[in-house]
């Protein structure tokens, strides 16, 4: 598992690297974000969570049925929308309310 993080939406703003558990996400000096050993990510997702700009897309790998799939979210207020990127060019999203969790 792993994540990808686009450098031309990275704004360095850091929160990636503050919720990020195993300090696996850096600043460089050109102020931009990057994971040094993206194989010790365990894909918690909190950094594709915190990230303002959706600059970070979760790879979704063939172990777990993705085929290469990435996973993004956009947040509003307590509303995060996740949105699948196939491989074939389509998007399926799923809207979920942060506010709905542990409710049940
Ligand atoms: S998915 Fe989790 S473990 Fe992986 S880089 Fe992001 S915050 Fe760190
Ligand atoms: S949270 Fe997003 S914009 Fe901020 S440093 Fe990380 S990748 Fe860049």
């Amino acid at each position: 598992m792993s994540i990808k993080i686009d450098e031309n939406r990275c704004v360095g703003c850091r929160a990636c690297v503050e919720v990020c558990p195993g300090n696996l996400i850096k600043i460089s000096e050109k102020n931009k974000s990057f994971i040094k050993h993206e194989r010790d990510c365990w894909g918690c997702t909190s950094c594709v969570k915190a990230c303002p700009k959706q600059a970070i897309s979760f790879f979704l790998g063939a172990d777990i049925g993705g085929r290469g799939a990435s996973l993004t979210v956009e947040s509003h207020g307590t509303i995060r929308t996740w949105k699948i990127s196939i491989n074939d060019g389509s998007v399926q999203e799923i809207q979920v309310d942060s506010s709905d969790a542990n409710k049940y």
